[in-house]
């Protein structure tokens, strides 16, 4: 499996050549040469796999640098109830992403939260630890990883690296625009290789300054600057996984089709949901749900994807999808597109000019049915009233993540083909987002006994200025 830019670099590459980089070297993003097409018989033969055995068989596919049973080793250590150990009472751990059924056979929640830090994002980012720490030993090499979080995206990439020898994470955070909880998963950290870096401005911003140093090319190479956060390839395909899983746990046969709704900032999760549908599996619709930062339902309606600035990015109650600038966006554009590098790199020309582009009155946007996606946005008053409804009429905590996805899902359900089924992504547990679950429940959310004392613990962190010199220097001074 050969890998290629979206903006048409010609160099192509493999798995572990991609992995521990960020964008190619034109500013594009890697995606497989052509994605794998599973056939029938190969579904049938997936349909009752353990979730480490599968994700092995899909990843697989993907990786032709590492040997079959070295990544079956990783996905095993990787895909088990002693990582993923916060299942919910009533769902069952072994199953790693168990599916909850609201109303059997119509509405379910896919459980994607129960890792380390209760979010979906340790489902990628545990392997990527494995990952990172195998390459690494195999080419005695050492990384600094450098990433932005609006919340989720740190803790995991920490939880996944810490102590990890060969590896350091400077992570950056918008400073005072996370929950409690999720600062003290971050900062109450006391191992010596996780660094976090509060940035007095917006999550856009202290990604902006990510995408500045990785555009230094010197100080990239001098520093073995690495990436974790969402454009990372290896991070996309560990999430094409639990869609085939929740497929083959909503469904009786592979003779059906199923719906999923995806809670959406970056793009990087439903991305997944695009290439497991491109792959063959039968999904019926891939429903985007965003908050008050609807730049991607806005262009899934008009054609018109126009990213916003830091300062019209709304502080919202659903944070990890305050996101104005969807940094995956482009792996979808490229396929819709026909895969032309060069009408991607011109768009994308525009977009880094701070300009929109219109695909509306182009063949391209006609096709956007095609790839089964619609979508809609929440906002917090219909967030905390799904949160209330889902907890009156099924006894059932959701997050507010998850909340603008049951939300946006309803407001599409009647519109779906006779019979198919109707998969929410839960992207976090409540437990993240006590201020917001007290907001709309009059209580407290259950917190994992082990969890209770987190956001006592002493906490590291360094404030800065959202400059890209003051990161160089903090991290030159600690390699
Ligand atoms: C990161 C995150 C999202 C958004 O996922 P993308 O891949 O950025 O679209 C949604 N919900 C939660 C809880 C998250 O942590």
């Amino acid at each position: 499996m050969k890998y290629i830019s979206t903006r048409g670099h010609a160099a192509k590459a493999e798995f572990c050549d991609i992995l521990l980089g960020g964008l190619a070297p034109d500013g594009g993003l890697y995606l497989p040469q052509a994605y794998p097409r599973i056939g029938r018989a190969e579904l049938d033969a997936w349909r009752h796999l353990s979730y480490a055995e599968l994700a092995f068989q899909i990843l697989t596919r993907f990786v032709s640098d590492i040997p079959a049973p070295d990544l079956r080793e990783m996905c095993a250590r990787t895909y088990n109830s002693k990582v993923y150990r916060y299942a919910r009472p009533g769902d069952d751990p072994a199953q790693i992403t168990p599916l909850r059924w609201l109303e059997r056979g119509k509405l379910g929640l896919l459980a994607l939260s129960n890792g380390p830090t209760l979010a979906f994002k340790d489902m990628a980012m545990q392997l990527l630890g494995n990952l990172f720490e195998y390459v690494l030993a195999r080419r005695d090499e050492t990384i600094n990883i450098l990433g932005a979080t609006s919340g989720d995206t740190g803790s995991a990439a920490e939880y996944a690296m810490r102590g990890k020898a060969r590896v350091k994470v400077f992570m950056l955070s918008p400073a005072g625009k996370m929950s409690a909880f999720q600062r003290a998963q971050m900062y109450a950290l006391a191992d010596e290789n996780i660094f976090n870096i509060a940035v007095t401005g917006m999550f856009d911003e202290a990604q902006d300054i990510v995408k500045a140093v990785f555009n230094d090319a010197d100080f990239k190479a001098q520093h073995h600057i690495g990436a974790v956060n969402s454009i990372n390839w290896a991070r996309v395909a560990a999430q094409i996984v639990y869609y085939f899983k929740g497929y083959f746990a909503a469904t009786a046969s592979n003779d059906e089709m199923v719906a999923f709704c995806v809670p959406s900032g970056n793009f990087g999760n439903i991305c997944a949901g695009h290439i497991a549908r491109c792959m063959g599996l039968p999904i019926a619709r891939l429903i985007l749900a965003t908050n008050e930062n609807d730049v991607l339902d806005e262009f899934f309606r008009t054609g018109i994807y126009r990213p916003r600035t830091a300062a019209e990015t709304h502080v919202t109650t659903s944070p990890s999808m305050d996101i104005a600038k969807a940094s995956n966006f482009e792996r979808f554009i490229f396929d819709l597109l026909d895969r032309d590098p060069q009408k991607v790199a011109g768009l994308w020309r525009e977009i880094d000019a701070g300009r929109p582009f219109d695909l509306a009155k182009t063949p391209y946007f006609a096709r956007v049915p095609e790839f089964g996606f619609i979508s809609g946005t929440s906002s917090h008053v219909g967030r905390l009233a799904m949160i209330k409804q889902i907890h009156e009429q099924y006894g059932v905590m959701i997050d507010p993540h998850t909340a603008d996805g049951v939300k946006v899902a309803l407001e599409h359900a009647d519109g779906l083909p006779a019979g198919v089924p109707l998969v929410v992504l839960e992207t976090a547990q409540p437990a993240k987002f006590a201020a917001t679950i007290r907001e709309a429940l009059a209580r407290d959310p259950d917190i994992p006994d082990d969890l209770r004392d987190l956001e006592n613990m002493p906490q590291r962190v360094e404030v800065m200025a959202p400059q890209p010199s003051a990161v160089k220097d903090f991290i030159a001074a600690r390699d």
